[in-house]
């Protein structure tokens, strides 16, 4: 069900894109579908736009996507699927312990630095317009501000309910990078075969111990898939 439900919402999602053009208009579409580690499908898609199409400047990126917790009172649909799909965390100080830190770091560079207007570097990355505006949502127990919502469209979020995440980018440098995590291949594991502490008698003899494997992991979904 969870495969079906996500084909169908992928399929309409390329639709939207492509035929009913709700960037505009759509030159080129790539995407690859991934089951990550817990087992859920996700898509990495990329969008190439006609000439005159584009999104170049600051107003462009903050029009179609954002990174800031919107008004309870005035939008609260909109509010309680930020709240539900796009909020990273809580982690860092907030929550040490949140199954995305590292040696005390957040591994997806959690919560973000605070920024009035939105900037493109040298680099061609962009960093979106972030306010310090004391909105906040409360995720796990804990209110989480603007430094820790993930960039996404509004349209979108409220159409598929869903865990939309919209990145800008136009540099070549930032497309290597999108192409190269479409193609990272499979989640694997490795697995050891061992024995029991009751055998550790005839420890000698068996060879099976040391027997390790390098498997391909395949969820329950990826099978459905
Ligand atoms: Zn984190």
């Amino acid at each position: 069900m969870v495969c079906r439900a996500f084909k169908v919402k992928l399929d309409r999602l390329i639709k939207d894109i492509r035929k009913n053009k709700i960037f505009g208009r759509v030159i080129t579409v790539v995407y690859t579908i991934e089951f990550q580690k817990r087992g859920l499908p996700h898509a990495h898609i990329v969008l190439f736009f006609h000439h005159d199409d584009k999104y170049p400047t600051k107003e462009d990126i903050n029009h179609i996507l954002s990174v800031e917790i919107p008004n309870k009172e005035n939008d609260p649909v909109y509010y309680e699927a930020v709240g539900k799909h796009i909020m990273h965390g809580p982690c860092g100080d907030l929550k040490k312990d949140s199954p995305c830190m590292e040696s005390g770091k957040c591994i997806r560079h959690f919560p973000k630095r605070f920024f009035d207007s939105t900037t493109v570097d040298e680099d061609g990355y962009p960093i979106y317009r972030r306010r310090e505006d004391g909105r906040t949502i409360n995720k796990s127990g804990i209110d989480i501000d603007n430094q820790y919502v993930m960039p996404h469209n509004r349209k979108l979020l409220l159409k598929y309910r869903a865990h939309v995440n919209v990145e800008w980018c136009n540099q070549l440098r930032s497309i290597e990078y999108l192409f190269k995590y479409m193609n990272k291949g499979h989640d694997r594991v490795t697995a050891s075969f061992y024995k029991s502490a009751a055998t550790d008698a005839e420890e000698d003899d068996c060879d099976e111990v040391s027997m390790y494997y390098d498997c391909r992991y395949i969820s329950p979904c990826e099978v459905a898939w």
